[in-house]
């Protein structure tokens, strides 16, 4: 089996529609994949009606974003029920405080110099009243010209800490985790940061946190193994993914899995 329990679509971030991922995935041989997209289960609800998905087995989740001290934490939120109230009102929370960040982000873009409109960042998300979030705001950066690539735009100007930076400020991390709780989902903590894993996992366990996001295309396997350690001494359950938003990242869908020994607790534990 070829699992890929991290990808985005339209719905957030991500470059292709539900669908067209769904059909990648076909193409690209996977067997079971996670639509993860930030704060919104709009995407599985989608395929849902649709009810078009071939042979792949598509588990219902997201990525709930979180603040802490600055930074930007997101959790996983597998096996959710996409309809869930409390998913649906996060959602339109997300639309309207992500919305007034941009705003904050677009000012202070302006404050050095920089000249980007609130209707060009809308555009760059498309038509599905999508929530904004900083890539959205990357591709106008770029298709006004002022940045060469994405990555300049977070390396210059947005990334977390940087001057036009502004958090999501939607949740605390216990909030995030006891939200995809409460939606009925196994909260695992997306890509931990190499540098605060350790220190922050106990008060996150003790909220709720019951994964580790261990398989990632770019983690060095010294870091896989140490995750995989934390995993074994805190009884938490193992994820994988590519965290894939488009193919203008470089590397096509597919080209990283996990096997399903990787994360067949995990699997179990939704009762799949
Ligand atoms: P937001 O939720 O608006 O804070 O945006 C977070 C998203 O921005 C992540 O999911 C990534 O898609 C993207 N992102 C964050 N940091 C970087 C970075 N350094 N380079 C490229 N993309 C990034
Ligand atoms: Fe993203
Ligand atoms: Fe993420
Ligand atoms: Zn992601």
């Amino acid at each position: 089996m070829r699992l890929d329990l991290h990808i985005h679509s339209t719905s957030s971030d991500g470059a292709l529609s539900p669908q067209d991922v769904l059909a990648l995935c076909e193409a690209s041989r996977l067997d079971v994949i996670a639509l993860a997209d930030h704060d919104t289960t709009a995407g599985v609800r989608r395929l849902n009606r649709l009810g078009v998905r071939g042979d792949i087995q598509v588990v219902p989740a997201l990525e709930v974003s979180s603040t802490l001290d600055q930074r930007e934490l997101h959790f996983l939120g597998y096996f959710v029920d996409p309809d869930s109230d409390i998913i649906r009102r996060h959602e339109e929370r997300a639309i309207r405080l992500r919305g007034k960040r941009m705003e904050g982000m677009i000012q202070r873009l302006g404050d050095q110099g920089i000249e980007v409109k609130m209707e060009a960042v809308a555009a760059a998300a498309g038509p599905d009243g999508t929530a904004l979030s900083r890539p959205h705001l990357a591709r106008a950066l770029m298709e006004a010209g002022h940045i060469r690539s994405t990555s300049e735009a977070f390396d210059r100007f947005i990334g977390d800490g940087h001057p036009a930076f502004l958090p999501t400020s939607l949740l605390s991390p216990e909030e995030a985790i006891e939200m995809i709780k409460e939606a009925g989902g196994i909260p695992v903590w997306a890509h931990p940061p190499e540098n605060q894993v350790e220190s922050l996992l106990p008060r996150l366990v003790q909220a709720g946190l019951r994964g580790l996001e261990v398989y990632r295309p770019r983690h060095p396997a010294r870091y896989t193994l140490r995750l995989e350690g934390l995993c074994k001494a805190w009884k938490l359950l193992m994820s994988g993914g590519s965290d894939w938003h488009g193919p203008d990242k470089g590397s096509a869908l597919g080209d990283f899995w996990v096997t399903g020994e990787e994360v067949t607790a995990l699997l179990e534990e939704g009762g799949m």
